[in-house]
């Protein structure tokens, strides 16, 4: 079963078959949104629903793209995952785990399985990098200094940053920045990384670098990886797996590299425009085995 099926038949089973409130279940699902709803009360005294009764199912080990217009839920949808946000109807599980049925304290150790990655990094500007790297496991206060220390070094080491380790945020790279907001998000030894638009204050060059940081973590690592960004061409380089969002739905959701005849059932723009990317790559790797062949 490809990545799609298994994501659109956990999806069929969340709508036919939900669990019972509070339940933990045991499944190849990172993360399982099930009948996801969230308003905000505006300022005139109206609602606007921003994410609209969302089932949605992150495979174990996936790649996960969300995309969407501005405004079209995404951003909401993540900040649901991990709480930041509370839905008013749903359930939200991660790693089998009703998140949406935890207390605060029991919610404050889960959040250790979720890895957050945000546009603007959010560092710890007079702090160092090892520092900044050692803060969630000096506030979950478990970890002796040792281990601090150990973990710090192996999360940079792994990003590829051992070197910056007692420089200041302000004397790095944008790319630098945000592989140290990837070390420290990975220093806790997450399931799940939620990255809201890692790029999106990034130029070309440093995209790249962090997002051969983050196929590399969910490769070496397993780790799953959600991604909120309105640039096609991070869907194409980095997910697998991508679902459009439009008007707080999900519209569609699909493998990014399919190009069977199920791309012409693309409902969305976005959707057919990355039917057509991933045709136009085919195409290319056609014509450049051709000329190997020819050479
Ligand atoms: P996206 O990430 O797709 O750009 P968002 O999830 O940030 O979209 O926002 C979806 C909609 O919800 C937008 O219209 C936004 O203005 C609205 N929204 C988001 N957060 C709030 C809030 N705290 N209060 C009121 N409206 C909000």
């Amino acid at each position: 079963m490809n990545t799609l099926t298994a994501s659109a038949t956990a999806a069929a089973a969340v709508a036919a078959n939900p669990s019972p409130p509070g339940a933990s279940v045991s499944s190849p699902e990172a993360i399982r949104l099930d009948r996801v709803s969230k308003s905000y009360r505006l300022p005139n005294g109206t609602s606007f629903e921003a994410v609209k009764n969302v089932s949605l199912a992150v495979p174990q080990g996936d790649i996960f793209g969300l995309i969407g217009t501005s405004g079209a839920g995404k951003s909401t949808l993540l900040r649901l995952i991990n709480r930041l946000e509370h839905p008013d109807a749903g359930r939200v599980f991660v790693g089998g785990r009703e998140i949406t049925a935890l207390g605060k304290q029991e919610l404050r150790v889960a959040r250790q399985s979720m890895g957050m990655i945000f546009q603007q990094f959010n560092l710890l500007q007079n702090a160092t990098v090892f520092d900044n790297v050692a803060f969630p496991l000096r506030i979950h206060g478990q970890a002796s200094p040792g281990d601090v220390f150990r973990r710090v070094r192996e999360c940079l080491d792994l990003v590829g940053l051992l070197d910056k380790i007692d420089s200041h945020p302000a004397q790095l790279s944008g790319g630098q920045k945000q592989r140290v907001a990837i070390a420290r998000a990975l220093a806790p030894r997450p399931d799940v990384l939620l990255c809201d638009e890692p790029t999106s204050a990034l130029d070309s060059e440093t995209t790249r670098s962090v997002l051969d940081t983050l196929r590399d973590v969910n490769q070496r690592l397993g780790v799953t990886v959600l991604i909120v960004t309105h640039e096609l061409a991070v869907v194409r380089a980095l997910c697998r797996t991508v679902a459009v969002m439009d008007g707080g739905e999900v519209a569609e959701q699909f493998a990014v590299d399919d190009t069977g005849p199920g791309r012409e059932r693309r409902v969305t723009a976005l959707g057919r425009e990355l039917a057509r990317m991933a045709v136009y790559a085919d195409v290319q790797n056609d014509l450049e085995r051709l000329d190997a062949a020819l050479a």
